[in-house]
């Protein structure tokens, strides 16, 4: 159709005749006069109808063509950018009506999640989500002009695969052809991408859809997308580093405009959660967890000497303006910190004096060290726990954060960044038995692979996560290249060598005929633009998200079938 862009048109185009089209954005009619907004991608602009009795009828979100003559508005609106024209209308063309609508798409929206999805399709034409849709693409061009000109390639991998070990559980799409197997939907690419270096593909990125059939706690989705690269002859990090940190660097001053300061800063995660109490430590403010089992130890406070007889730990998190906190409020951020497996939480105020229930058990004075040690000054609060070193830097960690957001210490426009490197290569799952800390293809640290069979939890992995704002941005590692070493690592978590043959075998033997040392990383790209659009949910970011339950209720996905597939699929419902 040929028109021009109602958002365009300004002063310099007074006295020309255009041809527009687009949504009606609002009317208003005065009889002999009708005002109408007339809206598309690029903004919207206002016609004027002269006793049209046709655009007396015009309703919200008919679709209109109009041509007519650019005239200098009468009272400019200065809100618009187009505010000092309008558009005399000589022809009106009705495209299509709309019916009642459920919602207006209107910058605040008025409907439940569930409608809003429903009618995504309204819902989109907000400006906001607009803006959303158009920022995401600038994001993946961003990243795909740097990856292109750091001779990176993208190459495509299956979706109908087999299972990918990412610690979830698996979509599965059932075989015509061979009745009773199974693909997976991948979890991620990581094994094709290290069969893609193997393959002589020396850098390989793909913006990709992962799959996981989790239960979505807080912000997940089932199937979610990723920045997913790998290189060929990476063995140190920091190479990797610092070209991701020039990835990150361009996609914030492209996008954005802001000029983010590099090199991060990198943190041991042992280091991170003694500071912060959390392996992604939002670095916005301050509040640094203390240890003060020295300070404490030898006072004979019972909950302290016996918690440091039984080898625990006593810390202490700092909270500036924290003294107002009432009783209540306090009892409140104690059962917190009970969730985590914590006996207790101690609290001591800096006000007129130093009050505290405890102390009388431990002195003035003691107390009086604690406070300076922490900076603390009049109207401050100090929160201590004692117990297993886990457990008291978490439950420190999630009130730091929680207090420093209810008594608002952390900057807004702020963009914090770390590396967080040197994670254990594996923790104890739910069953008590070896998991990898990330995934199994994680190489150990070369000086912790003597401990590798005799004392598996102390192993560090050279593996590393990015951290923005307290948000895991990216995570990745540098892999296993040897066949036997991947072997020895998958006896560790009980995967035996018939299991690892019949789960990886097409993996390992990729290891066995030339397999250059590699490494990489995967970044959560709808988290990543969701915090670039300022938004604080990924559906908010995603065109077409599905709900907490999974569902999508544009579509009514998942659906039953007819009886007709499931018989060519050879499966029976069992419910
Ligand atoms: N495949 C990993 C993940 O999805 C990322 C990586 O190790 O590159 O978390």
């Amino acid at each position: 159709m040929k028109r021009e862009r109602c958002g365009e048109l300004r002063e310099k185009d007074v006295g020309r005749r255009v041809t527009l089209a687009g949504w009606v954005q609002a009317v208003r009619d005065f009889g002999s006069l009708t005002f109408v907004d007339l809206r598309d991608s690029s903004g919207i602009v206002q016609l004027v109808f002269r006793g049209n009795e046709k655009a007396r009828e015009l309703g919200r979100e008919d679709v209109i063509k109009v041509s007519g003559m650019v005239v200098r508005r009468e009272s400019p609106n200065p809100v618009l950018p187009t505010g000092t024209v309008e558009v005399a209308v000589e022809e009106l063309e009705i495209l299509a009506k709309s019916k009642p609508l459920p919602f207006l798409p209107d910058e605040e929206v008025r409907a439940s999640d569930e409608t809003r999805l429903r009618f995504r399709f309204l819902d989109l034409r907000r400006p906001r989500m607009q803006k959303n849709l158009r920022l995401r693409h600038k994001v993946a061009m961003a990243i795909r002009e740097y990856l292109d000109a750091h001779g990176f390639i993208e190459v495509e991998t299956p979706m109908l695969t087999r299972s990918t070990p990412e610690g979830a559980r698996d979509f599965l799409v059932p075989s015509r052809l061979e009745p009773g197997k199974f693909y997976a939907l991948p979890q991620s690419p990581q094994l094709f991408k290290q069969i893609l270096v193997c393959s002589g593909v020396e850098r390989y990125f793909q913006i990709v859809r992962c799959f996981r059939d989790e239960d979505l706690r807080a912000d997940r989705q089932p199937e979610f997308t990723q920045l997913d690269l790998e290189m060929a002859f990476l063995e140190d990090p920091e190479e990797l580093f610092s070209l991701l940190e020039g990835l990150v660097s361009h996609v914030f001053r492209k996008v954005l405009g802001v000029e983010i300061a590099t090199p991060f800063p990198r943190i041991p995660y042992a280091e991170a959660m003694a500071r912060y109490g959390s392996d992604k430590p939002d670095l916005r403010f301050g509040m640094e967890l203390l240890d003060l089992t020295d300070l404490f130890w030898g006072t004979d406070f019972r909950v302290f000497s016996e918690a440091v007889a039984r080898g625990e730990v006593i810390r202490a998190l700092p909270v500036p303006g924290g003294a107002k906190k009432s009783r209540t409020e306090l009892l409140k951020l104690e059962e917190i910190a009970k969730s985590f497996g914590v006996g207790g939480l101690l609290w001591a105020k800096r006000e007129e004096t130093i009050t505290s229930p405890f102390l009388k058990h431990v002195g003035e004075g003691v107390l009086a060290g604690a406070m300076s040690r922490a900076g603390l000054n009049f109207g401050d609060l100090l929160l201590l726990a004692a117990g297993p070193e886990k457990a008291v830097s978490q439950a420190l960690g999630e009130l730091r954060l929680r207090l420093a957001r209810e008594l608002g210490l952390i900057p807004e426009d702020v963009w914090a960044f770390a590396w967080i490197v040197d994670f254990p290569l594996f923790k104890v799952g739910e069953n008590g038995r070896l998991e990898s800390e990330h995934h199994p293809f994680t190489s150990p640290k070369d000086e912790d692979l003597p401990y590798l069979e005799s004392d598996p939890l102390r192993v560090r992995a050279k593996c590393y996560d990015l951290v923005l704002n307290g948000v895991e941005l990216a995570s990745g590692s540098i892999r296993i290249h040897r066949r036997d070493l991947q072997e020895r690592v998958f006896k560790i978590l009980g995967i035996g060598p018939e299991e690892a043959e019949r789960r990886f075998g097409f993996f390992l033997r990729a290891l066995e005929y030339g397999a250059p040392p590699h490494g990489g990383i995967a970044f959560g790209l709808d988290r990543w633009v969701m915090m670039l659009a300022g938004e604080s949910s990924i559906r908010e970011v995603i065109a077409f998200p599905k709900t907490a339950t999974g569902a999508c209720p544009l579509t009514g996905a998942p659906a039953e079938v007819d009886e007709a597939q499931l018989r060519e699929l050879h499966i029976k419902l069992d419910l």
